[in-house]
């Protein structure tokens, strides 16, 4: 749970330049008549500067909040951010003029409330409805669970629930995740501080049990069934229905009561509560489209329902400049002289039933009969650069000894990143190679995902490439397919699947759902998942 202060920006924090190696203010480099004495000025003070950073170590540059807190400061620079673009091809950078005013309101209240902010030191969690502390300022506090390619669904649809609702996101990473991207909200931070209250009961059942929503509502309707009297329970003051705080419980394992919370008739007494702290490992967002509750301002800020998380993940998700040093490196080393980079991403959930033969043949199916990659060598062809992402390097191997090293047309050079063999999500260097691999992929220009991974989901969304995704058929349901064979459809856009909708999220037998028609569908790899789909235009981009 330690942070590292000190940030990956050189010391300094917020808008004010701090650090050495910066330009001066103006006040010093200013007017020529008094040029000496403000350049002996200047030279006092670098001078100065200099020897401070000599004997102090780095936690002296921190205001005394940020030391005491925990609280990171912010990084200056965000070389990602300023480079991406000519990395990430696909990527349409334009956000919608609606969407965009919504963020620059939402940045605004994110400076004004959040950790580095005044107010922030009077909003309490432990208190009752009627405190005013804090003014008007409301919190949804993201926790993470599961893979990586998880969490960043879960984050950002509770990002576009922070948007929605006029809270402030704010983030639970422990050391596993502090390190993979730069603070996304100008001159603030989105890290939860570390002593807040209950932080370390987050996770527990005891937590669940006493704060999340669903247990309340559960605890309600039994009270209300075993009460004698008709009338509903009134809960006492101390009750946590009066609480400052409150967990919504959206984890795959939800119960039947934590999915109320995508019910409309729930979210005027959720307004009320100035904390909530979420914890979700998927993509929830076609669930808050078919709320009446948000409906029209999401039709305003979403025009086009194929790229909400290609807009929503490339603002909020810009890699560290240590994330972005080891894949440029990579990119920058193996990829980027190719003509056309492939990104292949294998994702093996069960090692019986899809052995590595089998799934090396599915994959290999799925590139050469779509045209991916070529059969036969041909004269005339592109020079390409194949990424293999994978947690084993079995099938990099495989891959490289059927088409790696070949000459006579364009080179096929074939690479990976890493193979971390297992998956080790609770660690910092693990998480940092997966997003490095995610980012690498989002750099293809053509992308093979494996189905139900929401790892690939990222990249692909990330990247504004349209995947073609690997599914292994159910025979019931493809009769036509030999069983060694894979499915390899292209999806119909850039949405992630969310993999677990409640009952009533499921469209009827006309296809429409409770929000309205065309909205949702069921996935092309997961058939009891949903996703977004826009009726008037279902691939807007490559
Ligand atoms: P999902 O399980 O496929 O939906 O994806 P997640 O990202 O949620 O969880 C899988 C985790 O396993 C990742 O976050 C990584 O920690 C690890 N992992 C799986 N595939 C790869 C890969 O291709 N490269 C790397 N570096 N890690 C991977």
């Amino acid at each position: 749970m330690k942070r590292k202060l000190g940030g990956g920006g050189g010391g300094g924090w917020g808008g004010t330049k701090m650090g050495f190696g910066r330009r001066l203010p103006e006040f010093i480099t200013g007017s020529s008549s008094n040029k000496f004495t403000v350049t002996a000025a200047a030279a006092f003070i670098v001078l100065s500067l200099v020897l401070i950073a000599t004997v102090c170590s780095p936690i002296s540059y921190l205001p005394l909040k940020f030391a005491l807190s925990g609280t990171k400061p912010p990084e200056q620079t965000c070389e990602s951010r300023e480079q991406r673009s000519s990395y990430l091809k696909h990527r349409s950078p334009e956000l919608p003029p609606y969407l965009l005013s919504k963020l620059q309101e939402y940045e605004r209240r994110h400076r004004r409330c959040g950790p580095l902010s005044e107010s922030f030191n009077t909003t309490s969690p432990l208190g009752t409805h009627n405190d005013s502390a804090g003014g008007d300022c409301k919190f949804v506090v993201y926790t993470p669970s599961q893979g990586l390619g998880n969490r960043i669904l879960g984050l950002t649809s509770t990002f576009l629930f922070a948007l929605l609702t006029d809270r402030v996101l704010l983030v639970d990473f422990s050391a596993d995740m502090g390190e993979l991207f730069c603070e996304p909200f100008p001159n603030s931070t989105w890290l939860l501080p570390g002593n807040f209250p209950f932080r370390s009961d987050f996770y527990g059942g005891w937590f669940r049990d006493t704060y999340s929503y669903g247990k309340l509502l559960e605890k309600k309707e039994k009270t209300a069934s075993d009460s004698s009297s008709s009338s509903s329970p009134s809960p006492s003051s101390s009750s946590p229905w009066n609480s400052t705080l409150l967990q919504i419980f959206l984890d795959d394992k939800y119960s039947e009561y934590d999915k109320l919370f995508f019910k409309d008739e729930n979210q005027g007494f959720l307004e009320k509560i100035p904390w909530l702290v979420l914890i979700s490992d998927g993509y929830f967002i076609p669930c808050l489209f078919q709320m009446q509750y948000f409906r029209s301002e999401l039709d305003k800020l979403f025009p086009n329902k194929s790229t909400v998380f290609h807009q929503l993940g490339n603002y909020l998700l810009a890699p560290s400049n240590q994330a972005w040093s080891l894949i440029t490196k990579f990119y920058d080393a193996h990829l980027a002289k190719a003509e056309q980079r492939i990104g292949i991403q294998i994702r093996v959930f069960d090692p019986e039933a899809t052995p590595t033969p089998l799934v090396m043949k599915q994959i290999l199916s799925c590139t050469e009969t779509r045209r991916i990659l070529p059969r036969s060598r041909q004269s005339n062809e592109t020079s390409k650069a194949v990424l293999v992402a994978s947690l084993s390097s079995e099938f990099y191997q495989g891959i490289k000894n059927r088409y790696g090293g070949r000459s006579g047309g364009g080179e096929i050079g074939v690479y990976q990143a890493s193979h971390e063999e297992t998956q080790q999500s609770y660690k910092s260097s693990h998480n940092m190679k997966a997003w490095a691999d995610i980012y690498l992929l989002s750099m293809s220009d053509v992308l093979v995902t494996s189905g139900m991974s929401t790892f690939g989901y990222v990249a692909a969304g990330i990247g504004g490439v349209r995947p073609w995704i690997v599914t292994f058929p159910d025979p019931k349901d493809h009769p036509d397919v030999p069983g060694w064979a894979a499915v390899c459809e292209r999806a119909v856009n850039l949405e992630p699947c969310f993999h677990f909708p409640p009952w009533f999220a499921y469209p009827d037998e006309q296809g429409t759902a409770s929000g309205g028609a065309g909205l949702v569908n069921r996935c092309e790899d997961v058939p009891w998942g949903l996703k977004l789909v826009d009726g008037r235009n279902r691939t807007e981009l490559q």
